[in-house]
């Protein structure tokens, strides 16, 4: 089946999942929504479009079902996960080829950054999550417990939500459900309206891989209409997509008094010392920046470089950038940058792309999209002589290009890099490895890189999360399942006395004693 015919359809009934896909048909589909491939403009599925109702449905179902999936143990719930590893190694094309239908991208992006990552995220969270919410025996110093035992442990919220963009229908929906199932809860999944088949594909496997009814649901539908009657069921929210929507969760999430966890925009920057690999860091901003279309969160978003070796950097990037195909995704090889996801991103990049050019900066490839193709369709866009007085440098494009601004040194462009309300990713390129560090460390951003770009968000046992707009809380590492929990700290008095000098009534010799420990436990070494 190639990308453009029908994605295999699954029958809501086959489907652990409130929505289903059926196969196109002539006639209208009531309470149906099409899913467009957008490499060519072509419907090539339907699935429900729910109402706020099946949020409250689900969440009964979800909630029902969690505790006998809690009492399964890590172990019961892994075996689950194993089986769902080698389903995904086992079904790569088949999910990389529905997951192409949906979103237009090249084949090469979606098995890196998908199917890798499923195969990877399974397994992994199989394995450690036991270890990561090991109950843990605390050594506490307050004189208060002297002689107690104090345990932390983590237990699961009970039903989580969990909102998606389309950019990835995967890694950023699916892979997020996976650490929240480990952890004991039922999950909620809202994909992207856009981009609901993979979900849906995924969530048949794991039923066939041994997944109990109702433990993972996945709910079609539009976010303004879905996204608060979710929020309003759930005991915790993980949301991945814009800042502007990612506002509204959290003020949302607040008014529940729930928690959430926020993965944002970014507007990442790359910083080209002049004693950088100038053939390594082009062949780098250049893959990273179109990668997936440019529609990553952590993709380049712009790149500055130190003004002795602008020139060359610019000229080896035009270069590559022009040799670059942009066609239709029919299979491995198939082409290098692919298309839009969805249509209202032409407008952005169009628009970022021609306030550039209006304001003076010089378009060295691309820049000039086909009207009459159909599909989503934006050529791979390499901009120069650009600053911050333009849209291309200051707001998230998500889309194949990538503005090149000169700086004078290493200080412009560090003041640059942070001067965004954005911090998710960063990249440096120099041979100077401590240099390099150094530089690193100043950049406001939650994964920085130093002579390599986005590939760090592979990095699954270490938190990746952004900072100030571009997110609250992180995916991945240890944090990246606790967060599916509630701690809960156990205080064990075995052996104790009938009254402890502290209590009732006050008679002043409580207090002195208080006095006495405070100074023997904190008085110490305090003399000047
Ligand atoms: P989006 O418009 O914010 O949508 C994300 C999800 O929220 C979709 O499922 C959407 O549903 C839903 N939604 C929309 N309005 C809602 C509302 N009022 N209440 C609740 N949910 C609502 O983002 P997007 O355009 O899909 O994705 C692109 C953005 O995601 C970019 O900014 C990108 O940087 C960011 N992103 C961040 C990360 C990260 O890890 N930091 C990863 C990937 C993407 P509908 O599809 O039905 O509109
Ligand atoms: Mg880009």
């Amino acid at each position: 089946m190639s990308a453009q015919e029908p994605v295999s359809a699954h029958p809501s009934d086959d489907v652990d999942a409130t929505g289903g896909a059926t196969a196109v048909a002539d006639d209208p589909h009531a309470g149906q929504k099409g899913v467009v491939d957008p490499a060519t403009g072509q419907t090539i599925a339907w699935v429900d479009d729910l109402g706020p109702e099946a949020a409250a449905t689900a969440a009964v179902r979800g909630r029902a079902v969690q505790p006998a999936w809690e009492a399964l143990g890590f172990a019961g719930r892994a075996r689950v996960m194993k089986r769902a590893q080698k389903w995904v190694t086992a079904n790569a094309d088949e999910l990389v080829r529905t997951i192409v239908s949906e979103t237009g991208k090249a084949w090469e992006d979606a098995m890196m950054a998908e199917v890798l990552y499923a195969a990877a995220a399974f397994g992994h969270w199989a394995d450690h999550a036991e270890d990561l919410l090991a109950e843990e025996k605390i050594k506490i110093s307050s004189p208060l417990l002297k002689g107690k035992k104090v345990i932390t442990r983590y237990a699961p919220v009970g039903l989580v939500g969990v909102i998606a963009p389309w950019n990835y229908p995967f890694t950023n929906g699916f892979g997020d459900c996976i650490p929240a199932l480990m952890a004991g809860n039922s999950v909620l999944l809202k994909p992207a309206e856009k981009t609901p088949l993979t979900s849906l594909l995924l969530a048949k496997a794991l039923k066939d891989c041994g997944m109990p009814d109702g433990v993972m649901q996945v709910l079609t539908g539009k976010g303004s209409v879905l996204g608060d009657a979710i929020i309003d069921q759930v005991d915790m929210i993980m949301f991945t997509g814009s800042t502007e929507v990612g506002r509204h969760i959290g003020a949302r999430a607040g008014e529940r008094l729930i928690p959430c966890s926020l993965e944002l925009g970014g507007k990442d920057a790359f910083i080209v010392c002049a004693d950088a690999d100038l053939e390594r860091a082009a062949n780098q901003a250049l893959f990273y920046g179109m990668f997936n279309t440019g529609q990553t969160c952590v993709s380049v978003e712009r790149v500055y470089v130190e003004a002795p070796v602008y020139d060359e950097f610019v000229a080896k990037v035009t270069k590559k950038a022009r040799a670059l195909r942009n066609d239709q995704p029919t299979g491995p090889g198939s082409t290098d940058v692919g298309a839009l996801t969805v249509e209202s991103q032409f407008g952005i990049v169009n628009d970022h792309v021609e306030d550039a050019r209006t304001k003076g900066a010089q378009i060295v490839a691309g820049g000039d999209p086909d009207p009459d193709r159909p599909g989503y369709w934006y050529p791979p866009t390499v901009m120069t002589g650009v600053d911050h007085s333009m849209t291309c440098m200051t707001e998230e494009t998500f889309g194949p290009t990538l503005p090149i601004m000169k700086v004078a040194d290493v200080e412009e462009a560090i003041r640059m890099a942070n001067d965004s309300p954005y911090g998710l990713m960063a990249s440096v390129f120099t041979k100077d490895m401590a240099k390099g560090e150094q530089i690193a460390r100043r950049i406001e951003a939650g994964l920085v890189h130093v002579n390599d770009s986005l590939v760090g968000y592979a990095a699954i046992e270490a938190p990746m999360g952004g900072w100030k707009d571009s997110g609250l809380g992180a995916r991945h590492g240890a944090v990246g399942i606790r967060k599916y929990t509630n701690s809960q700290t156990l205080v064990l008095s075995r052996w104790h006395i009938k009254k402890e000098p502290q209590v009732y009534p006050y008679t002043g010799r409580g207090f002195k004693l208080l006095r006495g420990v405070t100074r023997f436990f904190y008085g110490r070494g305090t003399r000047d």
